[in-house]
């Protein structure tokens, strides 16, 4: 399997090799050269398989791993999860479903695809030999993901940036606590964006990303969205896939879950709709509506692992729309860096229009929705997943099922949840001391030189 950058002028790579880079050179990302198909029979014998089984089957032929290595990181990938369905499936209303991602180890559906991604490093690394940086910048989840998930490797630092003071306390100290030396928690003054823009920044100095080997594991790094197809899957044969459509509603800030969804159906699992559901930094959602992709001001929410208007992978669905032609990706993206936008052509708007749907939810509606569930089902939903479900209410078909993707454990944000339902989450028994482990972190001005010499002080030592 070979993969091609969105901008279309970076090398061809390898699985792996598209892996350890994360970004292209050429400021594009990674998406295969074509999708492999699962016809409808193997979709239809996913039925009755463990996630793990059905993981191997439907990563397998977008990786260029020994079978037997291959299923041995799956297998001890989710091993440490707390459910033993990984992503279980929980009725919330006739035709309306629940996946709930966030039972892994930091209670964020990015679990799924960090404890792989870690392995797969883990591994690369330790057959070549060499040390690798890791670098991400991080609304909370990505973060504390990543850090658990490389924590203690050898051969890998891994540095996340946060915005400072806005991430949730859990979000944070999942951050902070781990004492392994290879992990330093940078909190900057700054918001998200600011984050991703330094980590990009790095990635385009590539005098600094060869000196210090650097590499994402952030929701750019297509090994990540490949991970999180399996669960669209998992659900979707739960359900009755192949014979019966779903539809899915994905709470989406950097567009790399849904996305997922979208590769789970160029596969050929009949998905019928994806609907993106955005709080009220609504690009994404302007952008299906409107035709015009523009940034506003990011405003800070209950659900902060949203709070984005740099959707990094909307470039991979826009590179597709665009009869994959990185040329003119490549111009849309300088003029979104230039001018802060860009309008869709209208080719492009009917081809994504085909496959999205999209809506929004105010941070009222976010609390009632999570109020309404409880008393109505006694489901505590995260504000994100909270997001899910209230738009997934407005695009429910009673033809087609509908799976909203529960992406945090409630208990990561306590706070609103609590002052929605007067009831406060606690956190499962695994993790219920960290309130009382030390915390460890370092404060950094968004400046990227500071930034850079920082990272290099820290690996040389
Ligand atoms: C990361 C995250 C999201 C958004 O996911 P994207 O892949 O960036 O769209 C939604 N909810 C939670 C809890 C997250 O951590």
């Amino acid at each position: 399997m070979k993969y091609v950058s969105t901008r279309g002028r970076a090398p061809v790579l390898s699985f792996e090799d598209a892996m350890l880079a994360g970004l292209a050179r050429d400021g594009g990302l990674y998406v295969p050269e074509t999708v492999p198909q699962m016809a409808a029979d193997d979709i239809a014998a996913l039925a009755g398989l463990s996630y793990e089984e059905v993981a191997f089957r439907v990563m397998r032929p977008f990786v260029d791993l020994p079978d037997d290595v291959f299923a041995g990181l799956i297998a001890d990938a989710y091993a440490g999860f707390g459910h033993p369905a990984r992503a279980p499936l929980v009725q919330l209303a006739p035709g309306h479903f629940l996946l709930e991602l966030f039972h892994g180890p930091t209670l964020a559906f990015k679990d799924f695809a960090m404890q792989l991604i870690g392995r797969l490093f883990a591994e690369a690394m330790a057959r070549k030999g060499e040390r690798i940086t890791i670098v991400g910048a991080t609304s909370g989840d990505t973060g504390s993901a990543a850090i658990e998930a490389f924590r203690g490797l050898e051969n890998v630092d891994v540095f996340i940036l946060f915005p400072h003071g806005r991430v949730s306390e859990v979000q944070r100290r999942q951050m902070t606590t781990p004492v392994e030396s290879n992990v330093h928690a940078l909190a900057l003054h700054g918001d998200f964006d600011d984050c991703q823009a330094a980590v990009k920044a790095m990635f385009n100095d590539h005098a600094f990303r060869d000196a210090v080997n650097l590499t994402a594991v952030n929701s750019i790094n297509w090994a990540r969205v490949l991970a999180q197809v399996v669960y669209f899957f998992t659900s979707a044969v739960a359900l009755g896939a192949p014979h019966r459509k779903v539809s899915f509603t994905v709470p989406t800030g950097n567009f790399g879950d849904i996305f997922a969804g979208y590769i789970a159906r160029r596969i050929g699992l009949p998905i019928d709709r994806l609907v993106v559901a955005t709080n009220r930094n609504d690009i994404l959602h302007r952008t299906l509506a409107t035709g015009e992709h523009r940034k506003e001001g990011v405003e800070p929410t209950i659900s902060p692992s949203m709070d984005i208007q740099v959707s990094s992978n909307f470039e991979r669905a826009l590179f597709d729309a665009y009869g994959r032609d990185g040329a003119a990706v490549t111009q849309l993206m300088d003029e979104l860096r230039d001018n802060g936008g860009f309008p869709v052509s209208q080719g492009a708007l009917q081809s994504l229009r085909e496959v999205f749907d999209s809506g929004r939810a105010s941070e009222d509606e976010t609390g009632a929705t999570i109020r309404a569930t409880h008393a109505e089902t006694g489901e505590l939903l995260c504000p994100h997943s909270a997001v899910g479900v209230k738009v997934a209410a407005e695009h429910l078909d009673p033809a087609v099922p509908m799976i909203t993707l529960a992406t945090a454990h409630p208990a990561k944000f306590p706070d609103a949840v609590e002052a929605a339902t007067g009831y406060r989450p606690p956190l499962p028994n695994r993790m219920a001391d960290l309130y009382d482990r030390p915390e460890r972190m370092t404060e950094v001005a968004n400046d990227l030189t500071d930034i850079q010499s920082l990272i290099r002080k820290r690996i040389a030592s």
